[in-house]
């Protein structure tokens, strides 16, 4: 295990990653292995600052990504909101041999544990 406080590259641990992986839910892996499954939510003109705000959600996860865009189209700036549970405060970001843990516990899910093990 690493050491939270000393360890400030910012990157999840690959074993710390199995272990969220394995107690996250269906849709809460896929997106986080597959990406969000975006669909425009929410829009308006927002007169006041010149721009639109939009607000697109994933149809399977439900976590909703705000937009604030020009009125050509250009995405001046975007925020997330997750929902409780998609995000673990402590460990990093997912790169890397991380990513492929959350492709390895997807498989898992659809294979069996024990085929994955045998191979
Ligand atoms: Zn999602």
């Amino acid at each position: 295990m690493r050491d939270l406080a000393t360890d400030t590259s910012g990157y999840a641990d690959a074993r710390e990653v199995a272990e969220f992986a394995a107690g996250l839910s269906e849709s809460f892996l896929l997106c986080r292995e597959l990406q969000h499954n975006w669909k425009p939510w929410t829009a308006q003109r927002d007169n006041e600052h010149n721009n639109y705000v939009r607000i697109i959600r994933c149809q399977r996860c439900k976590t909703a990504k705000h937009q604030r865009l020009s009125f050509t189209g250009t995405i001046l700036s975007s925020h997330y909101d997750y929902p409780e549970g998609y995000v673990h405060a402590n460990l990093g970001r997912i790169v890397g041999d991380g990513r492929d843990v959350l492709r390895l516990e997807s498989l898992a899910r659809l294979l069996g544990a024990d085929v994955l093990k045998a191979g």
